[in-house]
């Protein structure tokens, strides 16, 4: 082994499984293919439980959404779309095979040669090769009781066996862990726009990763869980193989896991070979002639796609082009865009509310990420809150110079709060702070009671008054109108000064 210089070349590679989840059914069977949430082994026929003489019927419809991904991802489309067994024994895998497809004899896989640009790499672009796209069944899960290390038995739930997934190889072409996460994000850009995948749903979409550093042997990790821990995951091999080669080690090709916990890779197993599964052609599932014209019709029934959209809001809504990838890169958002300016037709004062305000927003309260393990209901409870004439209503409210973006951010909480117009709000708002004239002077006599040290101070020191008027907006949750506040303590202030008590 010859020693590499630790700044060797990095190629990195994925390997994705998304499943198809806007199906109703499995690939193979009529059983739901949601499976979620339901109890262990409910979810099941004696097709995807592998009983002998049972039948595969495919599910037609996954196969038009698998050629819909792979058009979107510019691939060629094969002219025969073969499935294969691929064998193994492993307790999840009730058949003891998974039928999924193989191109070693001919081009068998929904798609092959695709590509994917990331047009965003701080200002140059870069394209991603597909190596193939492919449509199998998922298999189901092992369950443990405690800890995989602890546990004396695995248990196994087969709701999720046979549902569909598409993966997607694409070729080492990566050199940074940031182009992953971008790539990985615009991928879930593109399922979430061709309305077959919904990738925040756990376990949706899942990433494999491939490691190799110069002439060095490739590692792959698996089991990571979100986007974010895929980034974690390629940092860390990267620097672990670096430090192995800079010592002269041998980094051994091999299988690790993602210990999301410890955030380090482990060993799991050494890379079984390609040719351990015996690949053959699956018997009862006849290969299906795919025809230019079927492919075309295809292509016609396919929605916009996110970069068809990016240019379509920069060159419509004179959107900067950073905008409109922000937007488009999470398709609620994009939506929720293009339906607020129905309401208020100043498109780009409503896309900078949604961008930072909103955006930051749901980053800092929710804890939002997309694709992070557990389901996506903190971000979808605001949005069934927070709608496009509300966010409309907040771009007019501070564009009129009625709200500042301070108040504007506040009210943005009260929203999600209690689903109420921002308009209507802010008429409260105004009301609570004429009415409540007499309240108010409670409320700076409280101030002034329990702050005495302060008062006292402010005589001489403009820097107390702020406090105190900041304990009074405090105290009265806001709604005091700061002006008035102000006057009525420095007016006590001066009588103070004047030796009244
Ligand atoms: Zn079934
Ligand atoms: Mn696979």
């Amino acid at each position: 082994m010859t020693k590499m210089s630790s700044d060797a070349r990095v190629r990195i590679g994925l390997e994705i499984h998304c499943q198809l989840t806007a199906l109703r059914s499995k690939l193979f069977c009529r059983c739901s293919a949601d499976y979620r949430g339901k109890e262990p082994n409910t979810n099941v026929c004696p097709v995807c439980l592998g009983m002998p003489g049972t039948l595969p019927l495919l599910n037609r419809r996954a196969v038009e959404y698998a050629i819909m991904l792979a058009l979107a991802l510019n691939c060629k489309i094969s002219k025969r779309i073969t499935f294969y067994r691929k064998n193994y024994f492993y307790p999840d895998l009730p058949k003891n095979f998974q039928i999924t497809q193989y191109n070693a004899y001919e081009h068998a896989s929904v798609g092959v040669d695709g590509s994917l640009v990331l047009d965003d790499l701080n200002g140059s672009s870069k394209t991603i090769r597909i190596r193939r796209l492919q449509l199998e069944e998922d298999p189901g899960r092992l369950a443990y009781e405690g800890s995989i290390d602890t546990a004396n038995y695995a248990l196994v739930d087969y709701n999720r066996a046979g549902v569909a997934l598409v993966e997607i190889v694409t070729e080492p072409d990566f050199d940074e862990p940031s182009e992953v996460r971008l790539f990985l994000n615009r991928l879930a850009s593109i399922l979430e726009h061709l309305g077959i995948c919904n990738p925040a749903l756990e376990g949706a979409v899942r990433c494999d990763a491939n490691i190799s550093i110069g002439e060095h042997a490739r590692v792959e990790v698996k089991n990571i869980n979100s986007f974010k821990d895929v980034e974690r995951a390629v940092a860390f091999e990267i620097t672990r193989q670096r430090s192995l080669a800079s010592r002269g080690i041998e980094i051994r090709g091999e299988t690790r896991h993602w210990d999301d916990a410890r955030r380090i890779t482990v060993q799991a197993r050494m890379k079984e070979e390609e040719e351990d599964y015996r690949y053959f052609p699956e018997p009862d599932i006849p290969s299906i002639v795919v025809k230019e014209e079927d492919v075309e019709a295809l292509r016609a029934r396919m929605p916009e796609l996110p970069y068809a959209r990016v240019e379509r809001f920069v060159k419509v809504y004179s959107l900067s082009s950073d905008t409109a990838r922000i937007l488009v890169n999470e398709k609620h958002l994009a939506d929720l865009f293009e339906a607020s300016t129905k309401y208020y037709d100043n498109a780009r004062s409503i896309a900078n509310w949604i961008v930072t305000d909103l955006k930051g927003y749901l980053e800092r309260y929710a804890s939002y990420d997309r694709n992070s393990k557990g389901d996506d209901g903190s971000s979808n409870s605001i949005f069934a809150k927070v709608t496009p004439r509300h966010i409309a209503e907040l771009a007019m409210l501070v564009d009129s110079g009625k709200i500042n973006r301070v108040t504007a951010r506040q009210i943005l909480q009260n929203v999600v709060a209690s689903g109420m117009l921002p308009s209507a709000i802010v008429q409260g708002m105004d009301a609570d702070m004429l009415s409540k004239k007499d309240e108010l002077e409670s409320i700076v006599n409280r101030v002034i009671e329990e702050e005495r040290k302060a008062f006292m101070d402010a005589l001489s020191n403009e820097k107390a008054l702020n406090y105190l008027l900041g304990k009074v907006m405090r105290y009265s949750n806001g709604r005091a109108d700061p002006k008035l506040a102000l006057s009525m303590l420095k007016e006590k202030v001066a009588d103070k000064s004047k030796g009244g008590k």
